[in-house]
């Protein structure tokens, strides 16, 4: 059996049924079936509209973001699928926190829903920098299906490497 990076934080029983599924061909079914459309965030600058709005929705005090991009350093050098900046400068005397969200371009073509999923997280930190279990709790208040969401992209992520599938190009 070849290893599933994406699925190696999951449990045995999983990364086996993601196997079998694999094996037999019925992955992309079942995420085209569940997902069925693309979204049409390409750009920096409709991704950076796309975090505030959910920044203004539900983590409106939270320090301002300076800048959300894609980056396809994330991945690679990271070993990430977001990452999250925080960058301290003074300003006039006064200390000034800004944030930055880079996210791995192979969101731009991906369903709506793991877009969001990845930028609820990258936002999450903004209150909690550690993956604890306040962090979580946060993810799961903003996206209800947090968890099954992390876990469809993860077999997407999956059915890319492995097959050299692209489902929403
Ligand atoms: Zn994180």
């Amino acid at each position: 059996m070849q290893k599933l990076i994406y699925l190696s934080g999951y449990s045995e029983p999983i990364q086996q049924q993601a196997q079998r599924l694999l094996n037999e061909g019925k992955l992309d079914h079942y995420l085209l079936k569940r997902y069925p459309q693309a979204h049409s965030i390409k750009t920096d600058a409709q991704l950076y509209d796309y975090t505030q709005q959910l920044k203004q929705r539900y983590m409106k005090k939270a320090s301002p973001l300076r800048k959300v991009c894609f980056d396809s350093k994330v991945s690679v050098e990271h070993h990430a699928l977001g990452l999250n900046a925080h960058i301290t400068r003074v300003h006039g005397g006064k200390l000034k926190a800004n944030h930055e969200i880079r996210i791995d371009p192979c969101f731009k073509h991906c369903p709506e829903e793991f877009l969001r999923m990845i930028v609820v997280h990258e936002l999450a930190h903004l209150k909690e920098r550690q993956h604890n279990k306040a962090f979580y709790q946060l993810c799961s208040h903003i996206e209800p299906d947090y968890f099954q969401l992390e876990l469809d992209l993860r077999l997407m992520l999956t059915l890319q490497t492995q097959q050299h599938k692209k489902l929403y190009e």
